[in-house]
């Protein structure tokens, strides 16, 4: 029930990972539920010191102590394994950017030197300067564009690079494989933050990366109910990654497991469909007057588009947008009148959502330039033609700065 190779389509795999008989079957063996129950623990409790001592022998296999988790987490750490073939295990943490930071720690150390996208998700780009600086950390930004010639960047002292491909609030497309072969072979250990993708339609174990991380919190959660975030790692990574889990002392309630297995059964159908829908949205707006360019990776002047259509099954929900017209300071003549779009950060659930973004302020080593207002739109499960409505509507709005 587990194998991923006997377990046919996505959507076939999706209702059967994780399911294992003895985490959902009535002690006779006679019968079970369909779901891995809610168990909730902080102790548990030994018959005798032998069981004690056995259990302490094999934390992660059997129940320990809560923190090391419980059949339902157990659960969802396997169904996300069988999203990345070729990892060894995965874990999970409270949210996306504890499951980076925590990636991070597992490899590097005082002295060490990092690369970091210049299009990272800016709290991975906080991290990098705030705490590893202080800990004696060496980050240094790279045009994401790079591909295989990140092997230049690299250094005796370079120990990570981190990947994440499409970029934050730009959606340039990374040359994940090219890359991750170059710091294969220099020693350098990657790892790639999946989000976007969900590890559906990208796979980054296979693509060569050592860890692909996912922020929970967005597609497999789906639902803007939960914070979670998880890191599938190849053997090797994988047992280093999870002994930096148990000494940070992350975990997560078995409620919230409960949800983020819930939206995993979901999530190839949502994805589908967030896909079709955030492609006519962006159809819709690409042919717009005052549109100067659709950020999304299906699009043709996307930077990296010929390696998304190389390497990427479909896409997500999620991409900008910018204006010929406006600025930041008119953003309220474009979003607060918005009916179907939510105005919130986080992404990824059923509802949509709308952001005015300044990708400019984040750049480093690289430029983005945008004539005009700059927009990200998380593309949700409502009917596209009301969405391209309410976007006609707050595009009239920006008309009278035209
Ligand atoms: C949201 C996000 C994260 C962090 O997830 P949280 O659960 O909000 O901490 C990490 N990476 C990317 C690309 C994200 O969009």
């Amino acid at each position: 029930m587990t194998d991923r190779k006997d377990s046919g389509a996505p959507e076939t795999w999706a209702a059967s990972a994780g399911r294992r008989p003895e985490w959902t079957r009535n002690r006779q063996g006679t019968g079970g539920i369909v779901n891995p129950p809610l168990w909730r623990a902080s102790t548990i409790l030994y018959p005798t010191i032998a069981d004690m001592d056995a259990a302490n022998e094999k934390q992660d296999e059997t129940l320990f102590y809560g923190r090391k988790g419980t059949p339902t987490t157990w659960a969802l750490r396997e169904a996300l394994t069988g999203l990345e073939p070729g990892a060894a295990g995965t874990m999970l943490f409270p949210s996306g950017v504890a499951a980076l930071t925590s990636a991070i720690l597992s490899v590097v150390k005082p002295g060490d030197h990092l690369l970091i996208p210049d299009s990272a998700y800016d709290p991975t780009t906080g991290f990098c300067n705030g705490l590893l600086k202080r800990m004696g950390i060496d980050s240094q930004p790279y045009d994401p564009l790079l591909g295989g010639d990140i092997a230049s960047l690299f250094r005796p002292e370079t120990r990570l690079l981190i990947l994440e491909s499409p970029g934050s609030l730009t959606f340039e497309v990374q040359d994940v494989p090219a890359m991750a072969a170059a710091a294969r072979t220099a020693g350098v250990t990657t790892l790639l933050d999946n989000t976007w993708a969900a590890s559906h339609v990208f796979k980054g174990i296979p693509a060569g990366c050592d860890m692909v991380m996912q922020a929970l919190t967005k597609y497999v959660g789906g639902h803007s109910d939960v914070m979670m975030g998880s890191v599938s790692a190849v053997p090797g990574h994988f047992e280093r990654l999870r002994s930096a889990t148990w000494q940070l002392g992350h975990c997560v309630s078995a409620d919230d497991a409960a949800l983020a297995l819930r939206g995993f059964r979901t999530l190839p159908l949502r994805l589908a469909r967030h896909e079709q829908s955030a492609m006519a949205v962006a159809t819709w707006l690409k042919a717009h007057p005052l549109v100067h360019k659709v950020l999304h990776p299906a699009f043709p002047d996307c930077p990296g588009h010929e390696i998304w259509k190389r390497d990427f099954s479909g896409a997500s929900g999620l991409f900008g947008v910018t204006l010929k017209v406006g600025s930041r300071a008119d953003a309220p003549r474009f979003f607060d009148q918005l009916h179907h779009f939510g105005i919130g950060f986080s992404w990824g659930g059923y509802e949509s959502l709308a952001i005015p973004t300044s990708p400019e302020k984040l750049r480093r080593v690289t430029r983005f330039e945008s004539p005009g207002l700059s927009i990200r739109l998380s593309i949700g499960l409502e009917d596209p033609a009301d969405l391209i409505a309410d976007l006609s509507a707050a595009l009239d709005r920006m008309e009278t700065l035209a």
